[in-house]
């Protein structure tokens, strides 16, 4: 009981937010602004907005990435930081960077209500009801000092999500406690995270980018939830030795591929087409309904076949922690439930910009995600 009690009293006292962790925060956030605003990088158009207007954006996010990797291996190499600095500062990181998200979506909803601007991008959209124009936020694109917040928060969130795994495989290096089970669980979601650089530009033509506005919803996700829920499992192998089978490491890998294929494919299916609606899929010419919907490829399987391989993957990133504890698959449960729920938002959406040829649509493809299951 007495030492519950000084667990508890422990981790309360690591979550108190600082001014150091507030520091490497707001460092981090700065060097991401101006790599993003200096590196050379591919200018991607945005989709295209209800008032015809495009948004353009620098895909330099794996130089960004790079560059902070090797400056990062120099600091520890010259002995100005160590390895595990990150994770050993996790839960200050975490409160402080709370209260940073709190903050900037308070900014959002008060200089959102103020915009006189009447282009897409940045026309109040108030509902009159404070939370829902909070955590939905107001604007669909805010931007600050010509960085556009939404693409900016995004990034930072995915590239801290990989920072916090590396501090974590330090810590668990130093503590001789490298086995196959974090060698796996690292290997899966550095590649997850490498590749959403690689494929940046996708990002562009999401959900997220197109439909969503940037409000503590989405500030919240992508600087807090994604980066310190995300590497639960790391956080778990950490303290707890996990002894993998052989058999159960080819089983997780083949999930991971699989995942990867349907992840990968279905989004890059949907990016080409939408870039050029004659490419080939699959090596074929696309079958599209209404000349706007695919139906070709992973898009004639069911009609969220990304979401699926997202799963799989999530689930892969949790297996190399057995089946001993709950906590490690917290990820995979939560995407399960979010992209659940934004499939049913998402299909609203498009039931409404498509009517009929949605309809159409779905006729063809009548799986939402799993064919033959839901
Ligand atoms: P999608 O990339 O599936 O984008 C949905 C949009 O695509 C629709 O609104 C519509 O937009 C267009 N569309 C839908 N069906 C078709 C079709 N058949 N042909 C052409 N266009 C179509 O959704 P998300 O942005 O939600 O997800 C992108 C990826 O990000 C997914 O792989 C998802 O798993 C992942 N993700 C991961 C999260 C995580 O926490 N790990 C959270 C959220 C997403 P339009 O109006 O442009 O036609």
């Amino acid at each position: 009981m007495e030492d519950a009690a000084a667990a508890t009293a422990d981790v309360l006292a690591a979550l108190a937010p600082s001014w150091s962790a507030a520091v490497v925060l707001l460092s981090y956030l700065a060097y991401l602004a101006a790599a993003g605003a200096l590196l050379p990088g591919k200018l991607v158009a945005g989709a295209v907005l209800p008032d015809s207007s495009r948004l353009h954006y620098r895909c330099n996010g794996l130089l960004s990435l790079l560059l902070l990797l090797g400056l990062s291996a120099l600091g520890v190499y010259m002995g100005w930081m160590t390895p595990t600095v990150v994770a050993d500062r996790g839960l200050e990181l975490l409160s402080t960077t709370f209260i940073f998200s709190v903050i900037v979506s308070f900014l959002l909803y008060y200089t959102g209500l103020r915009s006189r601007h009447q282009s897409s991008s940045l026309k109040p959209h108030a509902t009159g009801s404070f939370i829902q124009d909070w955590w939905f936020g107001v604007q669909l694109n805010p931007h600050f000092m010509g960085v556009d917040l939404k693409f900016f928060f995004i990034r930072a969130g995915m590239m801290a999500w990989l920072f916090i795994n590396l501090s974590l495989l330090a810590k668990s290096y130093l503590a001789g406690s490298v086995n196959r089970a974090v060698i796996l669980y690292q290997f899966f979601c550095g590649w997850y995270i490498i590749d959403y650089f690689i494929h940046e530009e996708f990002m562009t033509s999401t959900w997220d980018i197109i439909a969503e506005r940037l409000g503590f919803m989405l500030v919240f996700g992508d600087l807090v939830f994604i980066p310190f829920t995300f590497t639960i499992q790391g956080w778990w192998l950490l303290g707890n030795k996990m002894e993998l089978p052989l058999l159960a490491s080819v089983a997780n890998c083949i999930i991971f591929l699989i995942g990867y294929l349907v992840f990968r494919g279905a989004n890059k299916q949907k990016h080409l087409f939408k870039k050029d609606p004659k490419a080939p899929i699959w090596g074929k010419p696309p079958k599209v309904v209404g000349g706007k919907l695919l139906v070709s490829g992973y898009w004639g399987i069911a009609r969220h076949c990304n979401y699926l391989g997202d799963l799989l993957l999530a689930l892969s990133f949790s297996l190399p922690c057995g089946a001993s504890s709950v906590i490690p698959y917290f990820y995979p449960t939560y995407l399960l439930i979010l992209l659940i729920w934004r499939e049913r938002r998402d299909e609203a959406r498009c039931s409404e910009k498509y009517k009929d040829i949605w309809a159409e649509y779905c006729k063809l493809v009548p799986w939402r995600i799993l064919p033959y299951v839901y």
